[in-house]
């Protein structure tokens, strides 16, 4: 689903971020991608969804080399980008209304696609239903990332690139966002790139990890997570086994 080979990239006037690097994502997985503050996971994922592109090297997804965004990749980030003047409902048809704007040209939707507004199924799905009609600054931090994911899903991407997106959230919640995360992987077929900062989250959504150092990466260390779709994953012994090692790799990076 996602191959990137040898790429290079450097912000103008600064040390490579990434050299020589090469990384591939199959069809249906789940990645969770790690690391510190600085080392380089927003621009990868910045690099995926077509909004920067390397200075050397290729990077492809589904097969064809990216060249500009792609209507079926969907992009999550932290502060859910909610338009505080529209409802629940507004927000969620956003990204349909743009691409009844465009029509099926292939750039701004995928050419098969047939006009819809209809989001009522994902704001049944994630709960938000009995809030349709209220505003983002009148629901809760939950509620309004459920929105921004509502609106991402209803464009049935097939492949989601996630930044940081529960991070503002409390414990509970993050937690409650993360399993239905793993759901709506496992029941939509999605390819399903994360971005933490967090171990826990990492172990938790990761079927696989992609581990960042500081730049510049050049080897991609990957880490299996297996266990990932079992039930109560978090409460095993091989979860809380995972979490203390990303935490000595991390030390050592
Ligand atoms: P992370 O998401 O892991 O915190 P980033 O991908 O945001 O890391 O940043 C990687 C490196 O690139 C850091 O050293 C950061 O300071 C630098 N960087 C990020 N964005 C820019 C930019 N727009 N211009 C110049 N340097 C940048």
């Amino acid at each position: 689903m996602i191959a990137v080979e040898q790429m290079d990239f450097a912000y103008p006037g600064a040390t490579a971020v990434f050299q020589g690097f090469s990384w591939n994502v199959a069809r249906g997985e789940a990645w969770a991608v790690l690391g510190p503050s600085g080392c380089g996971k927003s621009t990868l994922l910045s690099i995926l969804a077509g909004l920067l592109a390397p200075q050397k090297g290729r990077v492809g997804v589904d097969g064809q080399p990216l060249t500009r965004p792609r209507p079926q990749t969907g992009l999550i980030i932290q502060d859910y980008g909610l338009l505080p003047w529209a409802t629940i409902r507004e927000n969620a048809r956003l990204g349909l209304r743009i691409r009844n704007l465009y029509g099926p040209d292939g750039v701004h939707a995928p050419r098969d696609y047939v006009r819809t507004l209809n989001v009522d199924a994902w704001l049944e799905r994630l709960g938000l239903l009995p809030y349709a009609d209220q505003y983002p600054g009148h629901v809760s931090g939950g509620q309004r990332q459920r929105t921004a994911i509502a609106r991402t899903l209803a464009l049935q991407p097939d492949l989601l690139l996630m930044d940081e997106p529960f991070s503002s959230l409390d414990a509970p919640t993050r937690e409650s966002l993360q399993s239905l995360a793993l759901e709506l992987w496992k029941e939509a077929g999605l390819t399903l790139v994360i971005v933490t900062h967090a171990i826990e989250e990492a172990a938790v959504l990761g079927q696989k990890i992609l581990l960042l150092g500081r730049p510049p990466n050049q080897a991609a260390q990957i880490i299996d997570n297996p266990g990932v779709t079992q039930p109560a994953y978090r409460d095993s012994v091989a979860y809380t086994a995972l979490c203390k090692d990303l935490r000595g790799r991390l030390e050592q990076s």
